[in-house]
């Protein structure tokens, strides 16, 4: 397989007939810029030296690769290890990213940083990562997303960044990512723009994945040592796609392991009651990229829904199209209460509350699990802890 997979994207950032750079003409440049940029910092020892150092000594990494032995027992089927990106700094893997990305923008001389957020997670990793480096930093959010999301909010002011609401539209994630493209649209000399997932117009997508990549790399090492062979299936939530891609990538050779990334199935597949794009979805272009999305007849973006304000956006990263059309990831949803049953499963069988966008991962598995011989392994990304959720679970689990 390895000699036949072209090595992707190509050099205008296509993986296979997704992704691209659909933006102004404005913003070319700046993206050519990143992308040549990117290209030297990515074969640069100094570069990935410091990237390396962070992440151990800022960051936490490695996190560890945990062996959920109580709830394995309990389903009665396959060995359920969790990587445990929930202890990362900030709590969940976008800091992986964002401080990949703070390093891009320090070599590019750009001062000013502009990120969009939707659960906030992203916010508050590029908040950090601002204040690490003395950058300044704007972050837009959807006004619905800063009402659910709070504590987030509080903890992008503290750490000095400034957090714009953005009321247009569904006043969610993809209108946040509009205005921080306006914004970059007016700005681009000063200004370095964090995105925050494997989205959007080349080089973004494959940089996001190249920052991720250490979730994966990290857990095929831990397996080994653990078990002595590879598992048998890895499981991820899909919002934009960066926890899966930096999951599933240092795998993708190997075809013994199996793939899933599990997208949000909201209230059902029903139009704008959920944000599975492979689900009735179809391709388009949203904000930069060529991907599968969620439109209706006449090319509008639907209305998306999840509990969790982190899967819920409209298109999905085009390598995740890309591999489902390869037919090497496998692509599923769970529900807004499949999640939620999730959530309260590993938060009381175990000790671990998961963020409400990875307990579609973990909703998945224990579909699964119970039903796969006691010699299987499966490694499921726990992306992210449920701190920022607690108000909204109780509300739904308890009635508080
Ligand atoms: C943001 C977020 C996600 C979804 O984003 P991806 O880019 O798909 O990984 C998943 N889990 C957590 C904890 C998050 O904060």
């Amino acid at each position: 397989m390895s000699s036949q997979r072209p090595s992707v994207p190509d050099a205008t950032g296509h993986f296979g007939q997704f992704g691209g750079m659909f933006v102004p003409e404005t913003l070319m440049a700046p993206l050519l810029e990143l992308a040549e940029e990117y290209e030297r910092a990515r074969v640069d020892p100094e570069f990935q030296r410091e990237f390396e150092d962070l992440l151990a000594n800022y960051c936490g990494r490695p996190t560890p690769l945990y062996f959920a032995e109580r709830w394995s027992e309990k389903m009665g089927g396959a060995k359920v290890y969790l990587k445990r990106e929930d202890l990362l700094h900030t709590g969940a893997h976008k800091i992986n990213n964002a401080l990949g990305q703070a390093l891009m923008a320090r070599r590019l001389g750009k001062k000013r940083i502009i990120a969009e957020t939707g659960a906030g997670q992203h916010g508050v990793a590029t908040a950090t990562v601002c204040a690490r480096f003395g950058l300044d930093c704007t972050v837009y959010m959807g006004q619905v997303d800063m009402d659910r999301q709070a504590s987030n909010v509080k903890r992008m002011h503290l750490l000095g960044a400034k957090v714009v609401p953005v009321t247009a539209g569904q006043a969610t994630l993809k209108e946040a990512v509009s205005e921080a493209l306006r914004d970059w649209t007016a700005t681009v000399e000063t200004t370095h723009y964090i995105l925050g997932s494997a989205l959007g117009s080349h080089p973004f997508p494959m940089m996001v994945r190249d920052f991720h990549r250490v979730i994966g790399v990290e857990a095929r090492g831990q397996i080994l040592a653990a078990e002595g062979r590879l598992p048998n299936l890895l499981v991820a939530c899909v919002g934009g796609g960066s926890n899966a891609i930096g999951l599933f990538h240092p795998f993708l050779e190997d075809e013994e392991v199996r793939m899933v990334g599990v997208e949000a199935g909201g209230e059902g597949i029903v139009p704008e009651r959920h944000a599975a794009r492979f689900q009735g979805g179809k391709l388009g272009v949203l904000q930069g990229t060529k991907t599968w999305l969620l439109a209706n007849e006449d090319g509008q973006i639907e209305l998306t829904h999840s509990v969790s304000a982190g899967l819920d956006y409209a298109a999905i990263g085009p390598e995740h199209a890309y591999l489902k059309e390869l037919g090497r990831v496998e692509y599923t949803y769970a529900t807004d209460d499949e999640a939620l049953a999730g959530f309260k499963e590993l938060s009381e069988t175990e000790g671990l509350i998961p963020a409400l966008e990875s307990s579609h991962a973990i909703a998945y598995v224990s579909k699964v699990a119970p039903n796969l011989p006691a010699r299987d392994v499966i490694i499921a990304n726990l992306s992210g802890r449920g701190d920022k959720d607690v108000d909204q679970a109780c509300r739904f689990l308890l009635g508080e």
